[in-house]
């Protein structure tokens, strides 16, 4: 028998899954309701509506059409949450450009992604001007000057409030595809150039949906109408994690912080009564230690924790001053989000119990299928004890890495997309991150090539042989740290393995991240039977935290 699909009437209005329609609902429920942004401005859910058709009226006039890309380069704004809607609703796509890669590397993402307009804060001017030469494909830049008087760079076309306040609100947004690409912005991969994924309508739209609280968990606060939302992970990446589409659907109260200030974020926390929050382990920790500095009363403030583990100790920490800390899990290719802690079920109610399943990687979301698996692909045990690796199937994962086959098929080995994290799972579904396959390091939420800095480092004299793994830190979740095999009488410094990051920090080819605050030396490198560096062996061995005072350009990027 062949399918059947159900009969529709002419009339019938054959609903897409847009971006734009997450509105529908918040601008009946909630026009009242506010977006702030940092002391400076705040407006209405009705005026966000017309802030949208603006900013489309705006690039439209720019040039912008159809299927274009559009990149934004701003701290976590009411204007990048404007973007995430207009750019989208336009049939365009956003490009959320990683301000924090290296110059060289951002323009490649900009390249890559064919971007033709640019939406650039005033802070990475220096960077765009460095970059511009060199991006033939853009022919629009709009400054934002962030409430600073001052003059716009010559290759502005004007200033994003001024253009906003002179373009019309009434844009004729239409319906079109809900396949169509919506997001797009770039991963730092193992090897060579950032890796490009991309999200489309359809996608977001669902995983908005299941994102939003997930569980339905009465047990466990969670991202209700009443809540008070301030995104402390940047917009830049994957989407915020997708919360600021999920807060908007809901009408709720949103904060956004612009750049991250500390005392700042702690003001608006107070003044605004924020009660939802998520970020990287780094960040909750310069919170607290600011909260603590300044006596600021922390109670009743759920903050996700993703991208990297969330400590038993930083649980304990967030916990003791009266905060709802809970683990989440997922990557840039996958939107983000796969899965969230909950508490267990028959759980005695200790903080003990609570503490154990809210610190691991979570459980699978709803939609999401994961499977941790053996290199055959068998499914390991679920006993909470055997290791494999993750791999996953949701509605929302990037189909391809773009323009970029190979990894893609690399990605998507046998229909399933592959984490490279190593995992194991229980019989109830409960993930817990063990270990790493892909090169990567990641720390303060941002990740450094260890193949990169190992190819930089190995001409240098004194150095026989080196290998560059990531270490467990308490600040930075990781730091990058050189063990080196030195040349005969040879004694290694920091100095010396430093010596060729730095000329290629200065050259605009890595990131600032990427400096070490620590090497180590061995004899001889242990290595696997087909010969290569052991990095497992090493991290073993040299797994233990470096101390928290890590290079001053983290602590300046991350502030
Ligand atoms: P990104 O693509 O930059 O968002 O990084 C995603 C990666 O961060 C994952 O593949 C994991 O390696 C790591 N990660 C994310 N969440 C967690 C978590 N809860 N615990 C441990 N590692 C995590």
């Amino acid at each position: 028998m062949p399918l059947r699909f159900a009969d529709h009437s002419e009339e019938a209005y054959r609903f897409p899954l847009t971006i734009g329609h997450l509105l529908d609902a918040a601008l009946v429920t909630s026009a009242a309701q506010e977006i702030v942004y940092r002391d400076q401005l705040r407006f209405t859910y009705a005026e966000l509506r017309r802030r949208i058709g603006r900013l489309a009226t705006l690039l439209t006039d720019l040039g912008a059409e159809e299927g274009m890309t559009i990149g934004v380069m701003d701290w976590d704004s009411h204007r990048y949450l404007e973007a995430y809607f207009a750019v989208p609703m336009m049939g365009a796509v956003l490009q959320t450009v990683n301000v924090r890669l290296s110059p060289a590397q951002v323009a490649y993402t900009l390249n890559h992604a064919s971007a033709e307009i640019l939406l650039v804060h005033r802070d990475f001017f220096p960077l765009v001007e460095a970059i511009l030469p060199s991006c033939p494909k853009v022919k629009a830049v709009v400054a934002i000057m962030d409430g600073e008087a001052g003059e716009l760079p010559a290759y502005a076309k004007g200033e994003y409030e001024a253009l906003s306040a002179a373009a019309s609100p009434d844009f004729a947004f239409r319906d079109f595809d809900e396949n169509a690409l919506a997001t797009t912005f770039y991963t730092t991969g193992t090897t060579g150039n950032p890796k490009g994924v991309s999200f489309t309508h359809r996608q977001l739209v669902l995983h908005t949906l299941a994102c939003n609280a997930p569980f339905g968990d009465t047990r466990h606060p969670g991202l209700g109408v009443d809540e008070v939302y301030m995104p402390l992970t940047p917009m830049f990446h994957v989407h915020a994690w997708g919360i600021p589409y999920v807060a908007t659907m809901l009408g709720i109260k949103q904060v956004y912080p612009g750049r991250y200030e500390p005392d700042l974020i702690l003001d608006l926390r107070e003044t605004e009564g924020v009660t939802f929050s998520h970020c990287v382990p780094t960040i909750m920790q310069m919170i607290l230690a600011a909260a603590d500095a300044r006596g600021s009363d922390l109670s009743g403030w759920l903050m996700t924790i993703g991208g990297a583990a969330l400590t038993q100790s930083l649980w304990r920490e967030g916990t003791r001053r009266g905060m709802h800390v809970v683990a989440g899990y997922g990557m840039s290719e996958t939107a983000p989000t796969l899965a969230l802690c909950r508490r267990r079920f028959g759980a005695d109610g200790s903080e003990e119990a609570d503490m154990a399943a809210l610190t691991m990687a979570g459980v699978p979301v709803p939609l999401v299928s994961i499977r941790v698996v053996d290199e055959a692909m068998n499914d390991v045990p679920a006993d909470g004890r055997s290791r494999g690796e993750i791999v996953t199937r949701a509605p929302w994962l990037t189909q391809s890495y773009t323009g970029d086959p190979d990894s893609s098929k690399a990605l998507w080995r046998g229909g399933w997309l592959h984490t490279q994290d190593v995992a194991t799972i229980d019989a109830e579904g409960y993930i817990q991150i063990k270990d790493r396959l892909k090169d990567v390091i990641k720390t303060g939420g941002e990740w450094i090539c260890s193949l990169t800095l190992e190819d930089l480092i190995a001409g240098t004299d004194g150095i026989a042989e080196v290998a560059v793994i990531g270490v467990p830190d308490p600040r930075w979740s990781e730091r990058p740290i050189a063990i080196v095999v030195p040349a005969a009488g040879v004694v290694p410094t920091l100095e010396m393995v430093n010596a060729p990051l730095q000329r290629a920090v200065d050259a605009g080819e890595i990131s600032r991240f990427a400096l070490l605050d620590r090497i180590e030396t061995v004899d001889a490198m242990p290595k696997t039977s087909v010969g290569k560096i052991d990095q497992k062996a090493l991290r073993t061995r040299f797994a233990t935290g470096v101390p928290a005072e890590a290079s001053g350009a983290v602590a300046d990027a991350v502030a």
